[in-house]
């Protein structure tokens, strides 16, 4: 037998990922803006990456942006590519 059932950490680890209503990098609502996008109004669009996490546009970059060497979900760590 190679698979090892830890249920309880599934559970745990899925309801952290699940991120449906607010972007995982700054915590913010998805049908609210960016921290850096505080005027009405600013186009603050969302992406979604190939792992299906989704981030506002703003908060994605910089995030990219920050990273050294290979780009990662911050979410799941999977590779980030923008999906679409
Ligand atoms: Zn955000
Ligand atoms: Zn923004
Ligand atoms: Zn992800």
């Amino acid at each position: 037998m190679k698979v090892k059932i830890n249920s309880w950490r599934g559970v745990a680890t899925w309801r952290w990922i699940a991120n449906d209503d607010n972007c995982g990098i700054c915590r913010m609502a998805f049908d609210a803006s960016c921290p850096d996008c505080k005027v009405p109004g600013d186009d603050c669009p969302l992406v979604w990456g190939k792992c299906s996490h989704c981030f506002h546009i703003h908060c994605i970059m910089k995030w990219l942006n920050s990273q050294q060497t290979s780009l990662l979900c911050p979410m799941c760590r999977q590779e980030w590519k923008f999906k679409g």
